[in-house]
């Protein structure tokens, strides 16, 4: 299922240009056309999921692979000193376009990027506790509800 006015689905069709690095049965892989720093590539479903909570296993499992093959691939042609692998699922996070997608960003020492949050403290290890409780309360092995029927 594609979506007529999403850019990376436009790309997946062959309606948009990309310099697209590799494809296998579930992704699609393209350099970010805004690198962080150049190599910058996003790996995406071919099926368009909104975010990582849409995303069938059997998708995410083929997404792994291809992010593996092609961040090694990224490492032995640009040599960066370290690299960045990451997802934004929703605004607040820093979604742009919503069709899941990693980001393989390669990395240098002083490049720029900041993230810097001001990490939180739990207030007791009984407060920890309550919110470790809380998440595995909420596990659900084998979970099929992201699966389109
Ligand atoms: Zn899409």
């Amino acid at each position: 299922m594609q979506q007529d006015s999403c850019p990376f689905c436009k790309i997946i069709r062959g309606d948009a240009h990309a310099q697209i690095l590799y494809e296998s049965s579930d992704s699609v892989v393209f350099l970010d056309i805004n690198p962080i720093n150049f190599g910058h590539a996003l790996v995406v479903s071919r099926e368009h999921y909104k975010d990582f909570s849409e995303l069938p296993d059997k998708v995410l499992i083929d997404i792994a692979e291809s992010l593996k093959i092609v961040a090694k691939a990224i490492i032995d042609s640009v040599h960066p000193a370290g690299f960045n692998i990451f997802n934004n699922n929703g605004l607040a996070a820093g979604q742009s376009v919503f069709h899941f997608h990693f980001h393989i960003a390669p990395r240098y020492d002083g490049d720029g990027l900041k993230v810097r949050p001001q990490l939180k403290v739990y207030e007791s290890p009984e407060h920890m506790a309550e919110y470790a409780k809380n998440i595995r309360d909420k596990i659900k092995v084998n979970d099929k509800s992201g699966e389109r029927k």
